[in-house]
């Protein structure tokens, strides 16, 4: 199934009410035009234009609240994830300009963003949809100067960064890849989950480090995996969600930093650089271009991304922009790239599993159940006079309303008498008997009627089973003999380390 990129923008309030404002007309929430001023040079914009435009799935104005952006764009999301397939949500822009407002939110609760909003819907749903089984486990990882930290890791609180394990990538020999020194947290409910969130926010911030100042520059990917059995149809599925709030994209100029931060900068602008890079591969690929090769392994970050941008999965960008003129080269710089992204589109598929046998059996025992039943219909039981009295009241006896009394009597009489429940019937007249035999006559044709839609229904039911079954006993036996002949078809399997759907080598 085809899966088109949906590309958000959100515009951040602006600070001050001047003139120093962003130009802009919004048309139906979804094209943006920006209004150039004539006076700002605009490196490489064409200056002979005034106005630019950038096309949305939707535009959220600097009025938007925080319910607004969640319900609009992770709701379908999630309910994706929870149907089995991949998803991804990504916040891309400058510094400042609004991505961990909206993916983590502020301090109070009332303005939380789309990760604890998530976290509440996905145990909502969960309670909700009651023939599935669902297991949710959570893993929170940041990336800094190409190094990926654990931020689920309590030792982390005591030791500086430097002593920290780095998460390793490598690759198994089926060609996936793993990461070591990632942990993974079964999470039961919204509470565990928010106080995982609120962990790893609280390591990332008061590490006595570089990264108390770096949080702008460093990218963050808030992992749920979710484990879900179909218990009507014995379906296992396994999907992954990555929120991920990435490091701000603006390009630094070298003349402005030094030191540490000269290093930050080269790591930061190299991986969004390498971003850019293989969006535009994918752009290239998606027109049509021999592109074989997308560079997902220059680094880290598109590594571990390399399924949210060209594989399995749903994919979603929410692009936050500042409202100010000083800032408009670096929008112009967000909105041209998530017109590139806006473009791509993924083949998704649900990533599920059969357990064969366990349909078998529930198949066979279903079927034994109403075998039980055709029995008792054909030696005459119904299984379930209480319910047949009452249809036949309802079905054959009139209602008293306006019915002489003495029909509705013997009608009655004529039911408990076929239903043993007396022994003899009494008859005054002659139109008495007749509207005995007139009774038993509905009675008799109702009945009739009854057992042979049932009976029809039961047999036909019985055949449909016949028929699964033997094919699923087909299916059984072929992916037995496949399985033999080839050890390694498991396809889920989930230790310590986790693991990602790639063929990809790790670059370290
Ligand atoms: P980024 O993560 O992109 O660097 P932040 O999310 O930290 O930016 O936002 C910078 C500041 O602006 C924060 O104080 C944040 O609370 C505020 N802010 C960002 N977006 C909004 C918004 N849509 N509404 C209100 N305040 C916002
Ligand atoms: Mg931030």
């Amino acid at each position: 199934m085809k899966s088109q990129f949906e590309v958000y923008l959100r515009l951040k309030p602006s600070n001050n009410q001047s003139q120093n404002s962003m130009q802009y007309q919004l048309y139906h929430n979804k094209r943006l035009q920006v209004l150039l001023p004539r006076n700002v040079k605009l490196g490489m914009i064409n200056n002979s234009r005034d106005n630019l435009e950038f096309n949305f799935t939707h535009v959220f104005d600097q009025k938007s609240s925080q319910d607004q952006v969640f319900s609009k764009v992770t709701i379908p999301v999630i309910n994706s994830f929870l149907d089995g397939y991949n998803a991804t949500i990504f916040a891309y822009g400058q510094t400042g300009s609004g991505k961990t407002y909206t993916m983590s939110g502020a301090e109070t609760w009332q303005l939380r963003g789309v990760i604890p909003r998530a976290l509440s819907y996905i145990f909502d749903e969960i309670d909700k949809r009651t023939k599935f089984q669902y297991k949710i486990y959570i893993s929170f990882m940041e990336i800094y100067n190409e190094n990926a930290y654990d931020l689920l890791e309590k030792r982390h609180l005591e030791i500086p960064l430097e002593q920290w394990n780095k998460i390793a990538l490598f690759e198994d020999d089926q060609n996936n890849i793993h990461l070591k020194n990632l942990s993974i947290h079964q999470c039961n409910n919204e509470q565990e989950g928010i106080d995982l969130l609120m962990m790893g926010n609280f390591i990332r911030q008061v590490s006595s480090t570089p990264m108390n100042q770096s949080s702008s520059r460093s990218h963050c990917i808030f992992t749920a995996t979710l484990e879900g059995c179909d218990t009507t149809t014995d379906t296992y599925f396994v999907s992954k969600l990555h929120l991920v709030d990435l490091a701000g994209s603006e390009r630094i100029s070298k003349s402005q930093v030094e030191g540490n931060l000269l290093n930050e900068a080269k790591y930061i602008n190299l991986s969004l650089t390498y971003l850019e890079q293989v969006i535009i591969a994918l752009n290239e690929r998606m027109k049509g271009a021999n592109r074989q090769h997308i560079p997902y392994r220059n680094s880290l970050m598109t590594t571990l991304l390399k399924d949210s941008l060209g594989g399995n999965c749903k994919t979603v960008m929410i692009a936050t922009i500042s409202s100010e003129n000083d800032n408009l080269e670096e929008s112009l710089s967000t909105l041209r790239f998530s017109q590139r992204v806006g473009q791509l589109e993924n083949e998704i598929r649900r990533n599920e599993k059969v357990d064969l046998e366990a349909v078998v059996k529930r198949l066979e025992q279903e079927k034994l159940v109403l075998i039980r039943e055709l029995e008792q219909y054909q030696r005459g039981g119904t299984g379930n006079s209480n319910n047949k009295k009452q249809q036949f009241q309802q079905q054959i006896l009139p209602q008293s309303n306006g019915m002489p009394l003495n029909k509705k009597q013997i009608q009655e009489k004529v039911e408990l008498y076929l239903n043993e429940q007396v022994t003899q019937l009494d008859v005054q007249s002659y139109e008495d008997a007749q509207m005995c035999f007139e009774a038993m006559k509905d009675l008799y044709n109702t009945r009739m009627k009854e057992y042979v839609t049932e009976l029809t229904f039961i047999s036909e039911k019985l055949q449909k089973y016949d028929e699964i079954l033997t094919r699923k006993k087909e299916q059984s036996s072929f992916l037995e003999q496949k399985e033999n002949s080839s050890p390694e078809n498991e396809i889920y399997k989930r230790n310590e380390s986790q693991q990602i759907n790639s063929k990809q080598k790790p670059n370290q």
